[in-house]
């Protein structure tokens, strides 16, 4: 531990997100300590201390938490709700978001619940164990219907469209307890990142446009927003004051045929959703993140471009080698940041902002530079 009067903030999980942390929290001189058993971990590669233990262990989080560090925060939604509640119960210091805030992103019925309690606008959903209770939902709400993993999904895991009896129970007999959803008529997915600190600012970034394939996001499109973007920030905006969330909060929502908002998933922390604002914004989420959960002053979100464009990197066949590298640096107005992970066909493996006069100008760089790095070329 060094002598310096810095902030410490503790990070459950070293991945890539408790990396950008590292990175955003160098400028502001503030310490980030991860906790995660991998000396090799992202963060731990980009020379963010680590702390020696595993977030799925109770006694290892409660030691966490009491090894110096100002404050606990999240690099993932992994450690069980118990374990944090136990912790928070007994830590020296705040554990932010608090348990109860982030079980809104671990646990989708407990979310789908406390959003409607508050009037707002969620899929029609029901818990279901059996197909006949799938049945009963589908009579209602038509077929087809969306079965959810209630805990544990990522990703589109744990996501199944099914269009019969049939098929329900097929899911139902490997993962008995699920949500069902109605199949909502999407038009388009939006995504709004928000901020809040214990003392109560609240600040959001304008909505964002973001493009799922088979459950993942491939593609995020920063622009001026539209009027139903700018109530999606508003209700983003509100809904984070009601919950109490300190830190950063993702909410996906969508925007229906009929141009009415649905609420469908967040997240309480740093997000692929926002990795955009990095290169685009005054500030971005990780420096936000850490402002936050600090309860320091929250930094304006203005983007500071016309349009940007975030691609994640995607393993390809093969690792890209200097020369992808150096094609990738060779497009304009585009910024890579890679994870230092180990290379895997499919793997996140890092992302690409892009900028420009247009969100076609930006996409096209953005999408030069990823295929450079050997990522395949996202199907939209
Ligand atoms: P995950 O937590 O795995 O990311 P989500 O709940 O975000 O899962 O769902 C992944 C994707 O599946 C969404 O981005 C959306 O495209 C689709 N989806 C989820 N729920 C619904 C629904 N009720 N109606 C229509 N499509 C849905």
């Amino acid at each position: 531990v060094s002598a310096s009067s810095a902030p410490v903030v503790g990070v459950v999980g070293g991945g890539q997100l408790a990396r950008m942390l590292h990175q955003g929290a160098i400028g502001l001189g503030v310490r980030v300590v991860v906790l995660d058993p991998d000396p090799q971990c992202a963060a731990a590669l980009a020379g963010a201390e680590r702390f020696d233990g595993a977030w799925t262990s109770r006694d290892d989080l409660i030691a966490f938490a009491s090894s110096g560090v100002d404050v606990v925060t999240f690099d993932h939604e992994l450690s069980a709700p118990d374990d944090l509640q136990a912790l928070e119960a007994v830590s020296p210091v705040p554990i932010r978001p608090a348990p109860a805030t982030k079980l809104l992103g671990q646990d989708k019925l407990h979310q789908r619940r406390t959003l409607s309690a508050a009037g707002l606008p969620v899929p029609a959903h029901a818990p279901v164990s059996a197909a006949a209770e799938v049945e009963a939902f589908a009579a209602t709400h038509g077929w087809p219907v969306v079965l959810k993993a209630i805990r544990g999904g990522y990703d589109g895991r744990g996501v199944w469209i099914v269009r019969d009896a049939a098929q329900a129970a097929e899911v139902l007999a490997f993962a008995p307890n699920l949500l069902v959803e109605e199949l909502v008529d999407i038009d388009r997915e939006i995504a709004v990142m928000v901020a809040r600190r214990p003392s109560g600012q609240v600040r959001a970034w304008p909505a964002m446009r973001t493009t799922q394939v088979d459950g993942i996001c491939t593609e995020v499109i920063l622009t001026a927003p539209s009027p139903i973007e700018d109530a999606a920030a508003e209700l983003t905006r509100g809904l984070a004051e009601r919950i109490g969330l300190t830190g950063v909060m993702a909410v996906e929502l969508f925007v229906t045929g009929d141009g009415k908002l649905v609420l469908n998933e967040l997240a309480c922390r740093p997000h692929n959703s926002g990795h955009v604002t990095m290169d685009s914004c005054v500030t971005d989420q990780f420096e936000q993140h850490l402002r936050a959960v600090l309860d320091l002053p929250l930094g304006d979100p203005a983007p500071i471009v016309d349009a940007a464009v975030m691609v994640n990197v995607l393993g390809g066949p093969h690792p890209w080698g200097a020369a992808g590298l150096g094609a990738a640096l060779e497009v304009e107005d585009a910024t890579v940041h890679l994870y230092g992970k180990e290379h895997r066909p499919n793997r996140k493996l890092g992302h690409v902002n892009a900028i420009g006069a247009s969100v076609d100008e930006a996409r096209e760089r953005a999408l030069r530079a990823a295929a450079a790095l050997g990522s395949p070329r996202p199907d939209r």
